[in-house]
């Protein structure tokens, strides 16, 4: 049942909430991070819902391969792709996934440290 509601990424897609857009396309949409954990921190969420990494690699590789490749846009625009830059995706609760529409986090613009514990 919650997973039928808009979630607030859908919201954000749809323009009714704002938010500093870096990119879109037909398939994948990209917008900076509100609470940046890092000098660049953009989310890239594919167009169509899924709730995580695993449910959207299963159903639809193909838009998988959408959100890497808008990562590696997301990094040439913000002007680290020879800096360096880290990709992730929180699942669940203690990754601390809070939006259960599938979203990569691009983190770089300065030495990122380990994290995990
Ligand atoms: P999660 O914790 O991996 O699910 O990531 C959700 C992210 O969405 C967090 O890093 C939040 O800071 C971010 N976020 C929440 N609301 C907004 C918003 O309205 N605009 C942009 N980012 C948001």
């Amino acid at each position: 049942m919650g997973d039928s509601a808009e979630t607030l990424f859908e919201r954000i897609i749809g323009g009714e909430i704002p938010a500093d857009v870096v990119y879109q396309d037909e398939t994948t949409f990209a917008f900076r991070d509100i609470r940046p954990q890092a000098k660049v921190h953009v989310l890239v969420v594919p167009k169509t819902r899924y709730r995580n990494l695993g449910e959207l690699a299963a159903a639809d590789p193909r838009l998988l391969a959408d959100v890497a490749r808008t990562a590696r846009k997301v990094a040439e625009i913000e002007g680290v792709l020879e800096s360096g830059y880290r990709v992730v995706f929180n699942t669940d609760g203690d990754a601390g996934q809070t939006v259960f529409h599938v979203h990569a986090h691009v983190l770089g613009g300065e030495p990122l440290g380990f994290f995990g514990a």
